[in-house]
């Protein structure tokens, strides 16, 4: 049978693209509301950058200070986002952090506990008081593992290696998505009454990031093109990461422990270069500012011949040789860095995407049956995060997109599964599969990586990303030609999908730069060179939707707890929750 010729159709009530804490947690959503979804994920299942979670999350359940509660981690929060988070999603994430611990670990979490039976929390970034629950070790493989085991106790269905190209639509609404099994060369159309964006960040459109390299902005870019509104795409979370040895660049050292131990940063000429960017905190200030000051070291050439700075640990070696840093210790280490005896050299690359597709309370987007949770949807964390708050607001949101999906499904009609336009996509797939010969798909990947760093990377000027907008339409241009490489039908199919990451990446890259160029002052985890300072005209955030084939960028009030701006959109009504047996 050729390739493409058969195609798997499925109808059900939710579907949930992305296998992540988001997506398992917006699958919880949908079983608590009465409804069982279908999950379906790119790479294997469970999987994303959830799998890799290091530090762990955060919760102000005060069982390390018994003074801490929900009000101060909002107010933590607000103050970390440089004032434009959205104070509304910030709340409710502050308040239901604390039941979604609870609720983790009685499902089989193991989170550290203190002799006296409370949890044990660590210091972290932008916080006054010690918030993060943790595993001890690494968090990402029994957080994946409890929710993956109660995943199979309620009879979730799963599909796995699944690329989803598109959603699809009937008139405003959207009704499914449609992709291609990468591994059988099978085409696969959902319909479904809504539809869950679960995908994750973009960190591939940077060289050296921590990120599994499938997760590539296809959600953001699928919901932009669907019509869907994003926000805050110009913010990007920067965390230190290994710059060298090579064999371990980008490794993900979550030098962040490091850091609030007391670690020391120096540029190639031996200066603690940190007290230029903040006289007061030096390398105890913000994430956001510790990393645009590692990027401008580099920028100016002060960087070490590997692009990158050196991380002095020694002074507090014996003090962070537990948990997570340990096992950085014991990397480095592999590697003939013993970091008791010297410094390591670190390098600043995207750790998390802080915008996203647009969503209310409820993971609701401006498209009716449309839903994100997760690193996917944005505007929760404004212009820089607290530590820990990833995967709490995955946590939080995930699972109220379960819900709200859940309620407004029931009263959707269930749609037509002729409509969509998936036919046509399909027609494409299969006349693309023969084209043998064209650009090198590899190669295009690190070009477009390339801008990525040079063009709207963590330094950031007018003329260039103007330059960097001009280069991503010739690469477009050239993604569009490349060659479907491959001597068995396997490989020309994983090189497809490769192929539409790049085109993914490629339109995550420009809703970066036109929101960058847009905003002409620097906050937060946006550094602009010509324009250095932060400007309260610029309290706001950016909107990007496309309009005529255009990304273009308008600006939002920031939403305040009082709902002066904007007209909140459409939720479900509680009512709805009850009559689906929803709890929050
Ligand atoms: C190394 C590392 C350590 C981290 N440590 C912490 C930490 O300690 N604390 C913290 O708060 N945050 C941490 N983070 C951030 C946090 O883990 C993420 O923000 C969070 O897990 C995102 O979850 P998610 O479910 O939204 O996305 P992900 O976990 O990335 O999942 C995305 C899912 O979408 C699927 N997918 C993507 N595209 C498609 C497509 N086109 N079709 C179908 N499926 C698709 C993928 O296969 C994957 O299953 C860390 C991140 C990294 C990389």
């Amino acid at each position: 049978m050729s390739p493409f010729s058969e195609v798997r159709k499925i109808e059900t009530d939710v579907l949930i693209i992305g296998g992540g804490v988001a997506g398992m947690m917006a699958a919880v959503g949908c079983v608590r509301s009465g409804v069982k979804p279908i999950l379906i994920t790119k790479a294997t299942f469970p999987s994303g950058s959830s799998s890799m979670a290091r530090g762990g999350y955060t919760a102000a359940i005060g069982h390390s200070e018994p003074t801490d509660k929900p009000e101060f981690l909002y107010e933590d929060s607000i103050e970390a986002s440089y004032g434009i988070c959205n104070h509304r999603l910030m709340r409710i994430m502050s308040e239901e952090a604390i039941d979604r611990t609870v609720e983790l670990d009685a499902w089989g979490l193991g989170l550290i506990r203190m002799e006296d039976g409370k949890y044990h929390q660590k210091n972290s970034a932008s916080h006054r008081f010690p918030r993060l629950l943790h595993c001890g070790k690494l968090m990402g493989k029994p957080l994946m593992q409890s929710l993956a085991k109660k995943m199979r106790e309620w009879g979730v269905e799963t599909i796995q290696h699944a690329i989803f190209v598109d959603l699809m639509k009937e008139g405003d609404r959207v009704v499914g998505a449609w992709g291609f099994l990468y591994r059988e060369g099978v085409p696969i159309v959902v319909h479904a009454r809504s539809t869950i964006m679960a995908t994750g960040g973009a960190p591939q459109l940077h060289e050296v990031n921590d990120s599994p390299p499938y997760i590539s902005g296809d959600g953001y870019t699928m919901a932009l093109r669907a019509g869907a509104e994003l926000i805050d795409m110009e913010f990007i979370d920067y965390q230190l990461l290994a710059a060298a040895p090579l064999k371990i660049r980008g490794y993900p050292p979550h030098t962040s422990g490091f850091i609030n131990a007391g670690a020391y940063l120096y540029n190639k000429d031996g200066e603690r270069f940190m007290w230029n960017y903040d006289p007061e905190r030096g390398e105890r200030a913000t994430r956001a500012v510790v990393n645009r000051g590692v990027g401008m070291e580099i920028f100016e050439g002060r960087g070490t011949e590997n692009h990158g700075i050196y991380l002095d640990a020694r002074h507090v070696i014996e003090e962070v040789n537990d948990g997570a840093t340990a096992d950085i210790i014991r990397v480095f280490k592999t590697q003939g860095v013993d970091m008791a005896d010297s410094p390591i050299e670190v390098s600043s690359g995207p750790h998390t995407y802080l915008g996203g597709i647009r969503i209310d309370e409820w993971g609701r987007t401006n498209l009716p049956g449309f839903y994100a949770g997760g690193e996917a949807a944005g505007g929760i964390h404004g212009a820089n995060r607290t530590g820990g708050a990833a995967l709490a607001d995955s946590y939080v949101f995930g699972l109220r997109s379960g819900i709200g999906a859940s309620c407004e499904g029931a009263r959707l009609e269930k749609p037509d599964p002729g409509s969509g336009g998936w036919q046509e996509g399909i027609e494409k797939l299969r006349a693309r599969e023969s084209n043998a010969s064209g650009p090198d798909d590899k190669r295009l990947r690190l070009d477009v990586q390339r801008v990525g760093v040079e063009g709207i990377g963590q330094i950031r000027e007018e003329t260039r990303l103007k330059g960097a907008l001009a280069r991503l339409d010739e690469l477009e241009a050239e993604n569009e030609q490349a060659a479907v490489a491959g001597d068995i039908p396997r490989k020309r199919f994983d090189c497809m999908r490769r192929i539409q990451e790049t085109h993914n990446l490629i339109g995550v890259a420009r809703m970066l730069a036109e929101a960058a160029l847009a905003r002409t002052e620097s906050r937060g985890g946006h550094f602009r060179m010509d324009h250095p300072e932060i400007s309260e005209e610029w309290r706001c955030n950016i909107v990007l939707s496309l309009e005529d084939g255009q990304v273009t960028p308008r600006r939002q009030e920031v939403v305040d707890e009082d709902g002066a701006a904007p007209a909140p959109l459409e939720t479900p009504t509680t009512a709805a929750f009850a009559e689906q047996g929803g709890v929050v």
